[in-house]
């Protein structure tokens, strides 16, 4: 599994850069990040539905603290004040994956 070699808070872009062990960097924004949180308040954790509006997640959103967890997660502290979310190594990699597929797509 790839895990994050460095990890930048890019606050005047509006993302998190992951430079990952093989090398990899991915920019996620930091909208797209408040809103995969699958934390037990935005995915019920029964049904897996998404809790969430994404759509209620402000556009200026901003982490006021980025912090390791363990060695296998990251924690956001966000600006709209939620912070119960952990993003896995896992979780961010494939949101990097899906995010490139997506500004591919759009190409
Ligand atoms: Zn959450």
């Amino acid at each position: 599994m790839q895990t994050p070699q460095n990890i930048r808070v890019h606050r005047e872009d509006g993302l998190l850069e992951i430079v990952w062990s093989d090398h990899d960097v991915s920019r996620l924004p930091f909208r797209l990040l408040r809103q995969s949180c699958r934390c037990a308040l935005c995915i019920d954790e029964f049904t897996g539905r998404q809790i969430l509006d994404p759509q209620t997640v402000p556009e200026t959103i901003q982490p006021q603290n980025v912090s390791l967890t363990g060695n296998y997660a990251l924690q956001f502290v966000w600006s709209d004040g939620h912070d119960s979310g952990l993003y896995t190594w896992k979780h961010l990699r494939e949101l990097a994956d899906s995010e490139s597929a997506r500004l591919q797509g759009n190409d």
